[in-house]
């Protein structure tokens, strides 16, 4: 750390991201990626003329690509913010906010990237504890007057809120800015985004980097009120307004003329998912209900720390979390048919 550095960051405990090695071959279960490409279409945004057109800034409006979401969920392209991958959205959002002294809660177990934000611009944090089956009362979100936020599903519980608990939420907070952070939205559980129309006070967030295999490509958006999406287009202005690539931006669009392609993933890995669910039960693990590309996983003897440490030895990439109340878990991204089954395999054989 330099001596120059601002008194505030020099506290700052970054997110600390699942492991990316870029040297030895693993099965990656670690960050709920998807096993599966995006659909041959997207090549298409990789041309000879679309890498020249690289000399070209890209689109700060992102134009097609909002109106091709717009219609997709029946909203208008005002009600469409577009993203550096979602982070980027939660990021502006929590800016524009929380940062005013309201401060913000959230669940005590849920995306870390909450309390970074929060520690980046030094907003007051209410965590609400998680129930003791890890699920969200919402009655403890009612007329909190703070910016909310939560993973729905969450992470890296699996578990889902119906749509009428969001909406009970976000009805019970006209005075904040609720946030719906739906990441894995398309894994079993329910969009809030129809709500939008309904409640000025609902930014849903929404990534390409889950369903949509494209974590590597770094897009994702929010839909909200009109007047929602006129302040974090101001600060987006003000910070880069080019915030997305021409690549990604073109992928995107193509990505969104397969949904189809998508869907089909996603039944997929739920159908794997649920495999895997009952493989481990039989196996003695404890396991959440989860509406997510990844399960939330007890094992039955040894810590869940050697039994990471263990899968890492056997080239098999899992994540776990040194926190209290989660510290006995495994988060195991669903992979393909064959990964999982390699997966299980080997977790027998190490109990
Ligand atoms: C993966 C994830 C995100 C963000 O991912 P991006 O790649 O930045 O779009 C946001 N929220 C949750 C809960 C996630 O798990």
């Amino acid at each position: 750390m330099s001596i120059y550095l601002n008194q505030q960051l020099s506290r700052l405990v970054p997110y600390t991201p699942g492991e990316q090695p870029q040297d030895r071959q693993f099965i990656k279960l670690n960050t709920n990626e998807s096993p599966y490409p995006p659909p041959p279409a997207v090549m298409q945004a990789f041309t000879q003329t679309e890498m020249e057109n690289l000399r070209l800034y890209s689109d700060p409006q992102a134009r097609r690509l909002k109106q091709q979401l717009a219609k997709q969920y029946g909203v208008e392209s005002e009600n469409v913010f577009v993203t550096n991958g979602s982070d980027e959205a939660l990021c502006i959002a929590f800016m524009a906010y929380a940062k005013d002294g309201r401060g913000v809660a959230f669940p005590d177990i849920s995306y870390g990237f909450y309390s970074v934000f929060s520690d980046l611009y030094g907003i007051e944090v209410q965590k609400v504890p998680l129930k003791e089956d890890f699920s969200i009362d919402p009655q403890q979100y009612f007329n909190l007057h703070k910016t909310i936020v939560i993973a729905n599903p969450n992470a890296p519980t699996g578990l889902a809120l119906s749509l009428d608990e969001v909406q009970n939420i976000v009805a019970n907070n006209a005075d904040s800015v609720v946030m719906i952070d739906e990441a894995y939205v398309d894994f079993g559980a329910e969009s809030a985004v129809q709500l939008t129309k309904k409640y000025p006070n609902l930014l849903v967030v929404q990534t390409f980097s889950k369903s949509r295999s494209m974590a590597g490509a770094r897009l994702g958006y929010a839909i909200g009120n009109a007047a929602l999406i006129q302040d974090l287009e101001t600060i987006r202005f003000s910070i880069n307004p080019y915030n997305v690539n021409r690549v990604t931006l073109k992928a995107g669009e193509l990505a969104l003329q397969n949904q189809p392609y998508f869907d089909e993933n996603c039944k997929r890995i739920i159908r794997t998912r649920q495999v895997v669910q009952t493989r481990l039960r039989e196996l003695g693990f404890v396991l959440t209900d989860s509406k997510t590309n990844f399960v939330f996983a007890k094992p039955p003897k040894g810590d869940a720390k050697q039994l990471y440490l263990a899968l890492k030895e056997n080239g098999i990439l899992v994540r776990h979390f040194d926190q209290p109340r989660v510290c006995d878990y495994l988060r195991i991204t669903i992979g393909s048919e064959q990964e999982m089954e390699c997966f299980l395999k080997t977790v027998e054989g190490l109990l």
